[in-house]
C-alpha cells in the first residue's frame, strides 16, 4: 500500500509504495517511477509517456496519439533520450532522498516503512549512466537476446535452456535467425541459473513466473526435459501445483520470494510428439501453460507462411496439452495474409477455436500481425501481389474475430487478449 508524504514547501504529495517487488515513487499522481530491489529502473510516467527500461538498459516509450483516434504508439529511444530520461528519473529519485534525510519530505502520521525505502532508496542511489549502460554487456554475458515473450509473461524470470527455434523457417518470423538451435547440458543450464540469480539479485522479487525459452524448450526429450525442471526448482522457489487454499497461503508466507509456475512456448508439431502423460509429469514439475502460435485456423494461409502442420494438428496438440492437465496460450495473428485471405482466416480460424477444449486456464491471444521488411513473408506477399491489411483493417478484423468468439469464450472463462509484439521488452 501506498505511503503518502508531503513536500514541506509545497505540501504536494508524494506517495512511496513498496509493492510486487519494486519501489514506486508517485509525485502527486503526475509522475511516477518504478525501480526493482537492486535500484534499477524498470518504469516510469512522465508527460503522459509510459517508458519501460529493458534489463539491457534499452527503453521503450508508449503514448496514446490524441490525433489518429487515441491509437497506441510506441518506439524505442535512442541512446541521448535514454541517457537524458534516465538522469532525469535518478535525479528525481535523490531528490527524494534528501527530502527524507533534510526533513523537507514529511512522513505520514503512520510511521511508514522508513528504514526500507531508505535502504532501496541507497541502492537506487548506487546507479548512474555508465552502470545502467553497462548493464547490456552483463545481460549478453548470461543471456541470448530475449526477442519476444507472450504479453503475460513480460514480467517472468526467463530461463534459455535452448536457444533458437528447432524449426525456424516460417517466412514471417525473424526472432531466431540469429543463432542455431541449441540444447543446454545441465551442467550448461545450472551455470545459466545462477547467472541469471546473480545478474537479477534482489530483481527477482518482482519476477512473477519462469518463462523457458527460447521458441519451443519443451521439444526437449522428457528424459533431459524432466531433470532441468527439476534443476530450475533446485534454484527457483516455485509454487507447487494444485495446493489447497490454506496450504497455498502457507507456502507463500514460507517463501516470499518464488515464481507461481513454469511457461514456454510450443509449436504444435513437437507438442505431438509428446503424450498427455508426459505433460502431466511436466505439470507435476511446474508447467503452468504453453503458447502455441496457431497463427490461422487456414490450412491453404498456414501453408503460405510455411507454418509447420495443419490446422487439425493444433487441435489435437491443444487436446493432448490439455489432458496433461497443462494450460494453453493460444495464439492467432490478426492480418496476417492480407485482403486476400481475410474471410477464409477467420472462418477456419474461429471454427477451429471452437472444437477446443479451453476453460479458465486459457488465453486466446490476437495478435496483431506486423510485418518484418526483412522477412520472407514480405517479399512473398509482394510477388503474389496481396493487397496488406493496413492498421485500421487489423483493429477491425481483431473486432469482429471478437464478436464472432464472444458467445464461445464467455461461458467457458477463456481469457482473450492482445498480443502486439511491438509493446515487448524483458
Ligand atoms: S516455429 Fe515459432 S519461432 Fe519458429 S520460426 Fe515459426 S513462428 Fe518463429
Amino acid at each position: 500500500m501506498a505511503q503518502t508524504f508531503h513536500w514541506q514547501q509545497t505540501n504536494t504529495p508524494l506517495h512511496i509504495s513498496l509493492a510486487g517487488g519494486t519501489l514506486t515513487l508517485s509525485f502527486d499522481g503526475k509522475v511516477n517511477l518504478s525501480f526493482d530491489g537492486e535500484g534499477r529502473l524498470v518504469g516510469a510516467f512522465l508527460e503522459q509517456i509510459t517508458y519501460r527500461r529493458a534489463l539491457d538498459n534499452r527503453i521503450l516509450a508508449k503514448w496514446i496519439d490524441a490525433e489518429r483516434a487515441g491509437r497506441r504508439q510506441r518506439r524505442f529511444l535512442d541512446e541521448e533520450e535514454r541517457h537524458s530520461l534516465l538522469d532525469r528519473c535518478y535525479e528525481m529519485a535523490a531528490d527524494v532522498a534528501a527530502g527524507l534525510t533534510t526533513g523537507q519530505l514529511i512522513p505520514p502520521a503512520n510511521r511508514p516503512a522508513l528504514d526500507l525505502i531508505d535502504e532501496w532508496l541507497a541502492r537506487v542511489a548506487g546507479w548512474d549512466w555508465p552502470k545502467l549502460e553497462a548493464e547490456r554487456t552483463r545481460f549478453l554475458d548470461v543471456y541470448k537476446p530475449v526477442p519476444i515473450l507472450p504479453p503475460d509473461q513480460y514480467l517472468s524470470t526467463v530461463v534459455q535452456a535452448t536457444e533458437g527455434c528447432s524449426y525456424n523457417r516460417c517466412t514471417f518470423c525473424t526472432f531466431y535467425q540469429d543463432r542455431p538451435f541449441r540444447i543446454k547440458t545441465l551442467p550448461q543450464l545450472q551455470n545459466h541459473l545462477t547467472a541469471i540469480e546473480q545478474f537479477l539479485g534482489r530483481g527477482l522479487t518482482l519476477r512473477r513466473g519462469i518463462f523457458l525459452a527460447d521458441a519451443n524448450a519443451v521439444i526437449v526429450a522428457q528424459r533431459t526435459l524432466l531433470p532441468m525442471l527439476d534443476a530450475i526448482a533446485q534454484k527457483f522457489a516455485i509454487l507447487p501445483p494444485d495446493l489447497p487454499a490454506e496450504d497455498r497461503r502457507r507456502w507463500q508466507a514460507g517463501h516470499p520470494i518464488h515464481a507461481d509456475g513454469i511457461y514456454a512456448f510450443i509449436s504444435a508439431p513437437d507438442a505431438l510428439h509428446k503424450t498427455s502423460a508426459d505433460f502431466a509429469d511436466l505439470r507435476d514439475r511446474h508447467l503452468r501453460r504453453v503458447y502455441v502460435g496457431l497463427e490461422s485456423g487456414h490450412d491453404p494461409l498456414r501453408h503460405f507462411l510455411a507454418k509447420p502442420g495443419r490446422a487439425a494438428d493444433v487441435l489435437r496438440a491443444v487436446e493432448t496439452i490439455k489432458a496433461g492437465g497443462v494450460g494453453v496460450g493460444l495464439i492467432a495473428m490478426i492480418g496476417v495474409g492480407g485482403e486476400i485471405y481475410r474471410e477464409a482466416h477467420r472462418r477456419d480460424t474461429v471454427a477451429l477455436i471452437e472444437r477446443m477444449p479451453l476453460d479458465h486456464n486459457d488465453i486466446l491471444y490476437l495478435s496483431p500481425f506486423v510485418a518484418d521488411a526483412a522477412s520472407p513473408y514480405a517479399q512473398d506477399i509482394e510477388s503474389a501481389e496481396i493487397e496488406p491489411m493496413g492498421e485500421d483493417a487489423i483493429e477491425e478484423e481483431i473486432g469482429r474475430f471478437r464478436s464472432a468468439l464472444k458467445a464461445w469464450t464467455q461461458p467457458r472463462g477463456v481469457r482473450f487478449s492482445t498480443y502486439d509484439i511491438r509493446e515487448f521488452i524483458y
